[in-house]
């Protein structure tokens, strides 16, 4: 997709806040979603001295944030309000839909001006979708997907993908940067999640192979514990392989990236491909995976679990 490229570190000068005469305030923020993501990546708006206010669906999240100096609303549209960006980060695209152009959305509460930010993973159509009802509603959308995971968000190291017009980009960069580390500004509504799905097709093909990987060195009779740090130097040294690689040895399967989720990116994925007639047979047979993994009941583990669809694929002594 064609589209203007903007990294962090060449913001192209534009203000970095608000001024208000002679002192510069900075841009107050709604912020809807405290999930995995969501909780890290506000808690970091708030430590960078931005006005947060916060809303959870599940009402309890919002403590933690309350503690560190949120405000807590009771709704998106309330969230919304008063801010002059209000980010939502949900799961799937009817639950963005329902936050932003719900009866109790973003877009309930919102005056002309402000900017949605969207930094769930929903695809490029859905992104485009709702740029236009917050563009018939005045307002403006970014869709500014996110890659690093919880600690990634907890951190401030993600990194961010961002799709829509330019002046909003420019007015969000502060924000986006509080929360990340590298930005790149790809083009239009939906460039950003264009390019997360990329990033998921890459990360699949990775895990899945740590999986395969780490079955056959277990059938081998290999020290897994040693494998791992042997090649993660070399040329099979990945994120997932070191990430990834020692919680499937350890069979920690709770917490990190969930299976819904990515198996949720992977049907975007496929969508994306099947209108531009793609096969994605990597992509089909992870999926394949994750479905057997949700299907055991286990669509809340992280995809560090793939390992158990291989195994189970195996059998106790291989086919
Ligand atoms: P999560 O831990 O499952 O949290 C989901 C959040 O969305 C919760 O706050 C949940 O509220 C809220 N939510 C879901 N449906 C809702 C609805 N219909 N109305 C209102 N709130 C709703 O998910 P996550 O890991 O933070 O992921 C959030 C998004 O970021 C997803 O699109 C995911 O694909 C993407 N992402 C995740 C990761 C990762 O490693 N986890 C990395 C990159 C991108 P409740 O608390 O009430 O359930």
């Amino acid at each position: 997709m064609p589209g203007q490229r903007r990294k962090v570190s060449d913001p192209g000068g534009p203000p970095q806040t608000k001024g208000t005469g002679h002192s510069m305030q900075k841009a107050r923020v709604g912020f809807i979603g405290l999930g995995a993501m969501g909780a890290g990546m506000a808690a970091n708006l708030i430590r960078a001295g931005f006005p947060v206010t916060v809303h959870n669906r599940t009402r309890e999240r919002e403590e933690p944030l309350a503690e560190l100096g949120a405000e807590r609303a009771g709704s998106p549209a309330e969230a919304a309000a008063d801010a002059d960006i209000a980010i939502t980060i949900v799961s799937d695209v009817p639950d963005v839909k329902e936050v932003i152009c719900g009866p109790d959305g973003v877009l309930g509460g919102i005056r002309t001006g402000q900017v949605v930010i969207d930094m769930s993973t929903i695809g490029p159509k859905a992104a485009r979708e709702i740029a236009e009802s917050c563009g018939q509603a005045g307002v403006r959308f970014l869709d500014a997907p996110v890659s690093g995971g919880p600690s990634g968000a907890a951190d401030g190291t993600m990194s961010i993908m961002v799709g829509g017009g330019e002046d909003a980009f420019r007015q969000a960069l502060p924000v986006l940067e509080a929360m990340g580390k590298t930005i790149v500004h790809f083009g239009p509504a939906g460039a950003g999640q264009a390019v997360k799905l990329v990033n998921q097709v890459f990360c699949v093909a990775n895990f899945a192979g740590v999986a395969e990987g780490l079955l056959l060195a277990d059938r081998l009779g290999l020290d897994r514990e040693a494998v791992i740090p042997a090649l993660a130097g070399g040329a099979a040294g990945s994120w997932m392989l070191a990430h990834l690689g020692p919680k499937m040895v350890a069979r920690e399967f709770e917490g990190g990236f969930k299976v819904d989720l990515q198996a949720k990116d992977l049907r975007l994925v496929l969508e994306s491909a099947g209108e531009l007639g793609l096969p994605m047979p990597l992509t089909r047979v992870v999926l394949q995976f994750l479905k057997s993994i949700q299907a055991r009941g286990h669509g809340d583990w992280g995809t560090q679990s793939a390992i158990t669809a291989y195994e189970e694929m195996a059998g106790p002594g291989g086919v």
